[in-house]
């Protein structure tokens, strides 16, 4: 099913460890919108990157989202964000990218220079930027790109 001009539902949900772990990973009717608004969105940031994006984590259900260590409170689970790559450059150069391109967002993180999460609000995108990296095995999340 196509969401918008480049994105697809099967971008959102596909996931090799829900195939593995047999977890039905489908978006529930009452967050269709959610991730509606979420693919509106990345259309924004794929235009600010003038490239395609890859989504390596979308929608993640409650049981896939524990199985990959995700926070129960994850925007994931609400279809309101995205972990994606570009070939645009590094994940911090790609952050910094849309920050200046004044791309809305409510949350977005540099993810231990492997991918950039992405999350989305319908009323109120807070623009909050954090780097998570890892410190004595634990991620932490501090404040701006770093
Ligand atoms: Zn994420």
């Amino acid at each position: 099913m196509q969401l918008t001009e480049h994105f697809t539902l099967d971008e959102f949900t596909r996931s090799p460890i829900a195939n593995r772990l047999k977890i039905d990973n489908s978006v529930p009717d009452e967050l269709m919108a959610n991730v509606q608004l979420t693919a509106a969105k990345l259309e924004l940031v794929r235009a600010a990157l003038g490239k395609p994006i890859i989504i390596t984590s979308g929608y993640r259900c409650a049981e896939l989202n524990k199985r990959v260590g995700g926070v129960s409170t994850s925007a994931h689970t609400k279809g309101l964000a995205v972990d994606i790559r570009c070939d645009y450059g590094t994940p911090k150069q790609i952050c910094q990218r849309l920050i200046d391109a004044g791309v809305q967002f409510d949350k977005l993180i540099q993810e231990h220079n492997q991918w950039v999460h992405i999350g989305f609000s319908s009323s109120n995108n807070r623009q909050i930027v954090l780097t998570a990296i890892k410190q004595g095995g634990k991620t932490v999340y501090v404040n701006g790109l770093v």
